[in-house]
């Protein structure tokens, strides 16, 4: 298959597109050809960009509301119009089929009409104290303000629209952002960078900085940075932590997400099909992608033979085709790591259903897994592959309790028509987000959306990261 090779894309440091020391190739995930090419920013690019949004920061903190939002409204114009061309770059540099990239183009477009909305009525609070007879004759108004220039780092598995959950955030509470993408794919993030040029913000107010992982700590140690978003793996997000103690840092790392389904949820081929693709789209790429599957025992053996059936009728392989639901991972290695680990669980006694890593290049194929040892990697670590793992449940109490059963807790889904089971799981699960009906894998930006545990710290969803930007500032008035 040939790719089809962009002009290099400009770096953006502090809104001016510029050029850094060494250009690099992004490759397509699918057939390693070159599809185009950027450049690292050098470490003098990044002093500038951060300089530049330190000594912003005052300015964009009082930037009408009217004209950040028009600012996200024109930007997500551009999206819209362009959104072949965005989801042709998505695909070309993530891999990701090109169905899937089209409802990411329309999920950052939402984000940036979401963020324009908020920033018009992100407006504070107003407080009664007569309420004690101690501040009788005073009233508070509450507002927020802006912490200081945002670090944004974004992992490669959505390249627009994780940039966009930072940036729309951002630019609506008047922070200025230092984006860092994930080195595999650039472009999206570089596009967005593009886009914003064409508003009336300042333009120190975004900055989009290829660096690679050995030199983040440039970005991650500045103290004119004072909040870190970091999206990415657990691992990477934890030394994050650990670095800058003394940051607003907010984190939404990985999971090995689940799903419940009760013995008597009637619509049993709606759960299948839904477990069966969103086990699999992205390749199982999506911190909340489903990868443990337990079913309450009266349902198990219809359930998995429901599941398998639609795992196996998955198109998949090469993205560019519309009807592919399946596309490779972001790398062979990447893939070679989750084929050992299938290979592992299956040495130690692990049932195929189906696939089982028969792997070519970056693919691999769609695997259901049963009778899996709890200690197994498939099962315990985030898989981040297109891999299901069945298990069988004697109550819908076990169930809630297996799925609790994790170092990590970002979203579950559970299948059920019972209101009393509903509002149990509510209760009980240890997650960020309970989706009952349905799987996991549901996010939306006008709802709170991230983990508790090993998965993360903080929200995102527009107003929570908004509110993580800013930080609130009372004003008490006399009310007599
Ligand atoms: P990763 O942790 O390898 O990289 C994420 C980002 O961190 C990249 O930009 C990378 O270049 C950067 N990075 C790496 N080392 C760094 C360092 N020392 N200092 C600063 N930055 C550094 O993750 P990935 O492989 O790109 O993405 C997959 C992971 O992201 C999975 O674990 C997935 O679950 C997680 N994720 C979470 C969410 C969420 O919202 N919770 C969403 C998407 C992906």
């Amino acid at each position: 298959m040939s790719q089809r090779l962009r002009p290099v894309s400009p770096i953006w440091v502090a809104g001016r597109p510029q050029h850094g020391e060494e250009e690099f190739f992004v490759t397509h995930p699918y057939d390693e050809s070159p599809v185009g090419a950027t450049s690292w920013a050098t470490a003098g690019q990044v002093e500038a960009a951060v300089a530049a949004a330190s000594g912003a920061a005052r300015e964009c903190a009082s930037l009408p509301a009217h004209v950040r939002a028009e600012a996200l409204e024109h930007v997500r114009r551009r999206l819209d119009e362009e959104a072949e061309t965005c989801a042709e770059l998505i695909t070309a540099e993530s891999g990701k089929p090109i169905a899937w990239s089209r409802v990411e183009v329309r999920r950052a477009v939402s984000t940036f009409r979401w963020a324009a909305e908020e920033a018009r009525r992100f407006v504070g609070e107003v407080q009664r104290l007569d309420t004690d007879p101690t501040a009788e004759g005073r009233l508070a108004l509450v507002r927020r303000f802006p912490r200081g220039p945002v670090l944004g780092i974004s992992p490669f598995n959505f390249p627009l629209n994780l940039v966009a959950h930072k940036v729309g955030p951002a630019i609506a509470a008047g922070c200025p952002i230092v984006v860092k993408p994930a080195p595999a794919t650039p472009l999206s993030a570089l596009h967005l960078g593009a886009l914003f040029s064409e508003t009336d913000l300042p333009p120190a107010m975004l900055s989009v900085l290829p660096v690679p992982d050995h030199r983040a700590d440039q970005l991650v140690d500045d103290p004119r940075l004072p909040v870190v978003s970091f999206t990415g793996s657990a691992p990477v997000g934890k030394q994050i932590l650990r670095r800058i103690p003394d940051k607003h840092v907010t984190l939404e790392l990985g999971g090995n997400a689940a799903v419940l389904v009760s013995a008597d949820y009637p619509k049993r081929d709606w759960a299948a099909e839904r477990i069966a693709m969103y086990g699999n789209y992205q390749a199982g790429q999506s911190c909340i992608a489903v990868q443990r599957v337990f079913i309450e025992a009266p349902a198990y053996a219809d359930m998995a033979a429901r599941i398998t059936e639609q795992v196996k009728a998955l198109p998949s392989g090469d993205p560019n085709d519309p009807s592919c639901k399946v596309g490779p991972l972001i790398s062979t290695d990447a893939a070679v790591r989750v084929e050992a680990w299938i290979e592992e669980a299956v040495d130690e006694g692990a049932k195929v259903l189906c696939g089982g890593a028969p792997r070519e290049g970056s693919l691999i194929e769609p695997t259901v897994l049963a009778n899996v040892r709890p200690d197994a990697k498939v099962l315990r670590e985030e898989v981040f592959g297109p891999v299901l793992v069945l298990a069988s449940v004697d109550s819908f109490e076990t169930g809630l309790a297996a799925i609790n059963d994790s170092r990590y807790g970002l979203q579950a889904g559970v299948f059920t028509e019972s209101l009393p089971q509903a509002m149990l799981a509510h209760r009980t699960l240890d997650v960020g987000g309970v989706i009952i009906g349905d799987v996991p894998s549901f996010r939306a930006d006008q709802m709170p959306y991230g983990g508790v545990k090993g998965s993360g710290v903080g929200r995102e969803g527009v107003r929570w990261a908004m509110e993580d930007y800013t930080v609130e500032r009372v004003v008490v008035l006399p009310d007599t």
